[in-house]
């Protein structure tokens, strides 16, 4: 299995650059999976791997060779699509084996790799099998089959699960983890999708419009993020950000004015920011608490004064859409029995461990203690 360097490479079509200037470094052995929205350049970067795209400028290295110029075949790369492709009137065992016989291995070897392939996605009851006669998963197996046996020093996957169901979706990325371990294999995993992203990556990369935002392990993202993108990107339901102003800043914390005239204390490193700064703070929706009681906790923690607009029950847990008293609104993620009740009035809060910064230009301040987070309850 091989390590790839990318090293400034730019992509444009005709006039115009859709990947910038990329840097990134991808292990032997390391399941890195780039996320970002749909046309941020993630099909496009894949493709530029692989070799079906030129490379406008900069350099990419398998190993230590230079492979910007050799051609998909040269580079011993497989790719899975989203659309698995498979020959509609070859059973399985000839749509696995269709690759290496025609790089001409010999019939025992193709056997045996088919075999061995097959054992290892638990596909083998079904070699004879025509892909019609085939479920979605089974066939999205069979694609992968046929990039195993041809033991690839890198492994592409664009999209592979989109056109399955959720559970089969739940299903197969297990699986794909269990075989990321088994074939001890390099794999670059495409998705727009940030809890396929964050299951499986040991490596995420956030592309936003050509330009890499972060790349980090899936803990790094959410509690370190670089920017506002980054903590908006990654977490289910998104960060809630609401605009304030820095009222003292050193590197132990931070205090802020929200717009409803509360203070929060956030501790981030405050180093580089200016008092009276415009900045954003955001508070994740699993890091708040909704407290019925309208005391003063006496803590450091924020406190904003809320009506609940709508509840969501999810079973195990409840979202809560709120309104703040100058018309803000947060989503808060509550402990699933509680009573809460449409129109009540409620204090939101949150510790400053928990806060997260932006500036205006989007970057972060640096959280100080970013693994020390209390859970969050409804009381
Ligand atoms: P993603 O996979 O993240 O959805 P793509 O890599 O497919 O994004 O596309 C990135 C950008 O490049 C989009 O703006 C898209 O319109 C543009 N693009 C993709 N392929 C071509 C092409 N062959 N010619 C011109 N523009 C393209």
């Amino acid at each position: 299995m091989a390590s790839v360097t990318l090293n400034k490479l730019s992509k444009s079509y005709g006039n115009t650059p859709v990947l910038h200037n990329i840097d990134l470094h991808i292990a032997h052995g390391e399941l890195v999976v780039l996320v970002g929205p749909s046309g941020c350049g993630k099909s496009t970067l894949l493709r530029v791997l692989c070799g079906l795209e030129d490379i406008s400028s900069g350099e990419l290295r398998i190993d230590a060779d230079v492979v910007n110029t050799l051609s998909p075949a040269e580079r011993g790369i497989a790719m899975v699509f989203q659309s698995y492709a498979l020959y509609p009137h070859m059973n399985v065992f000839k749509n696995m084996a269709f690759g290496l016989k025609i790089q001409g291995s010999s019939k025992e070897d193709i056997a045996q790799r088919v075999q061995a392939a097959a054992e290892v996605l638990h596909i083998d009851h079904l070699l004879d099998r025509l892909p019609r006669e085939l479920s979605g998963g089974q066939r999205q197996r069979v694609a992968i089959g046929r990039a195993i046996v041809r033991k690839p020093r890198l492994f592409l996957f664009d999209e592979p699960l989109s056109n399955l169901d959720a559970s089969l979706r739940a299903k197969t990325r297990i699986e794909l983890s269990r075989l990321h371990r088994e074939l001890a294999a390099t794999m670059v995993y495409v998705t727009h999708d940030q809890v396929e992203a964050m299951t499986l990556g040991d490596k995420i990369v956030v592309l936003n419009e050509g330009h890499v935002q972060q790349a980090g392990t899936p803990l790094t993202l959410y509690q370190q993020p670089a920017n506002r993108f980054v903590a908006t990107f990654i977490g289910s339901p998104t960060i809630n950000l609401l605009p304030a102003r820095v009222l003292e800043a050193s590197s132990g914390g931070v205090r802020l004015r929200l717009d409803d005239g509360s203070q929060v204390l956030a501790l981030v490193d405050g180093s580089q920011l200016q008092t009276g700064e415009s900045v954003e703070i955001g508070l994740r929706p699993e890091h708040c608490r909704v407290d019925a009681s309208t005391a003063h906790s006496g803590s450091k923690d924020t406190s904003l004064h809320a009506e609940i607009a709508l509840v969501e029950h999810l079973g195990e847990s409840n979202l809560l859409y709120l309104k703040t008293d100058i018309g803000q609104k947060l989503i808060v993620r509550g402990d699933g029995n509680a009573a809460v009740r449409l129109g009540d009035s409620v204090i939101v809060r949150a510790g400053p461990e928990s806060i997260y910064l932006f500036r205006a230009d989007g970057t972060a301040a640096p959280r100080l203690r970013p693994g020390n987070m209390r859970s969050a309850h409804v009381h």
